[in-house]
């Protein structure tokens, strides 16, 4: 039985009753296919028009929509399937619509060697051939495969770590599971804090949690280098958030600190608007207000005049001109204490900030749930 008529029969009639028979028929399709178009290539046209009437032959052999062999294996196999196997076929045949959509059947109108005196114009082999492999052209292009290119996300962490590379920080990071010990005991963060309830932390268990927030690595590194210091630290978080427009249970921060001698906030604020500058454009103001963080003191919070409407008020800054961009402080004594760095001889300061708010805020995205869905109508505008 060729394949012709076995397409034309259900999995009954073909005595297959499991999924590895399942199996077998579709890897049998997926080889005939190959196959078939491997024949083609090596058979060639004797010219143009016949190469365009042998490819489109070969695409609408598989794949037309009425008659073509898959839209039989549907009408056949898949949807007469008994509840047991049909899972199993529309796997199958899910896979096989991939391969064929990739074997791009008319792009061989391209790829055929044209020859003057090649077989005569005949229609398509309809036997099986699958019984027969054709050599192979080495010389023919290959399938192609779609280019991805870089997230939103990454590609908006790249620019922020640019812009402290080239004032001379470096790149640190640290584990995602990470003990209560650095997550909030070094970080100055009391027992009572509301951070520390389940409902915020995800714990993996009593001594140990999924992060939050960067900062621990702060402490890691002051164990390990010591003072001075100058470091960012992008990386993953996690918090029991519930997804919606603004919110993800996953999500990226990117952590600064700098420890040395006679540093002040003034250096932090310097710091920190030439960095709103470089990524927002010369034209923006920072603006720092009070705030509140367990380690740091003084703390503060930054926002960035609207750099669409220049502080007009604008539908990006909700009408208010600012834009909120991230917390900041001088790191806390204890704290210092705490990664080992005497806060009589040192200073330091500290900002962390979201990099998905950023890249929403930077690309009007109003949705950070389309940052993970994997939609490629979506990612393909950032190529
Ligand atoms: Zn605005």
């Amino acid at each position: 039985m060729n394949i012709e008529e076995k397409v034309r029969k259900t999995l009954a009639e073909l005595g297959v009753n499991g999924a590895q028979g399942v199996e077998s028929l579709f890897a049998e399709l997926q080889k005939s296919a190959e196959a078939e178009r491997a024949q083609l290539i090596a058979r060639g046209a004797p010219n143009q028009a016949q190469a365009e009437k042998l490819g489109k032959a070969l695409r609408d052999r598989w794949l037309a929509r009425n008659g073509g062999l898959l839209s039989q294996v549907d009408e056949y196999w898949l949807k007469p399937a008994g509840k047991d196997l049909k899972p199993a076929v529309g796997r199958q045949f899910n896979e096989l619509r991939r391969f064929t959509g990739e074997l791009e059947f008319d792009r061989l109108i391209q790829a055929l060697p044209l020859h003057k005196e090649a077989c005569p114009p005949t229609e398509l082999p309809l036997a099986s051939a699958a019984v027969r492999p054709a050599p192979r052209d080495l010389t023919l292009p290959g399938l192609r495969r779609p280019l991805g290119s870089i997230h939103p996300v990454t590609r908006m962490q790249r620019e922020i770590e640019d812009i402290f590379l080239r004032l001379g920080f470096w790149i640190e990071s640290g584990p995602e599971i990470e003990s209560i010990y650095y997550h909030f005991d070094a970080l100055n963060i009391p027992e009572s804090h509301p951070s520390r309830d389940d409902w915020d932390t995800f714990y993996v268990d009593s001594k140990t949690v999924l992060r939050a927030h960067t900062s621990p690595v702060q402490i890691r590194a002051m164990e390990k280098y010591g003072a001075p210091l100058y470091i960012i630290i992008p990386g993953k978080c996690y918090r029991h958030d519930n997804p919606d427009s603004t919110h993800s249970p996953m999500f990226h921060q990117i952590e600064g600190l700098a420890i040395d001698k006679d540093i002040t906030f003034a250096d932090l604020k310097g710091t920190l608007d030439f960095f709103a500058k470089m990524l927002f454009g010369e034209k923006v103001r920072t603006r720092f207000q009070p705030s509140f963080f367990p380690f740091t003191e003084p703390s503060g919070e930054v926002a960035v005049s609207c750099f669409v409407c220049d502080g007009q008020g604008c539908r990006v800054c909700k009408q208010s001109g600012w834009i909120e961009l991230m917390g900041c402080g001088m790191v806390h004594p204890q704290v210092l204490r705490n990664g080992g760095i005497d806060p009589d001889k040192y200073c330091g300061w500290a900002f962390g900030l979201g990099v998905d708010r950023f890249a929403m805020v930077k690309h009007d995205i109003n949705d950070i749930q389309l940052f993970f869905q994997g939609d490629v109508r979506f990612l393909e505008q950032f190529g």
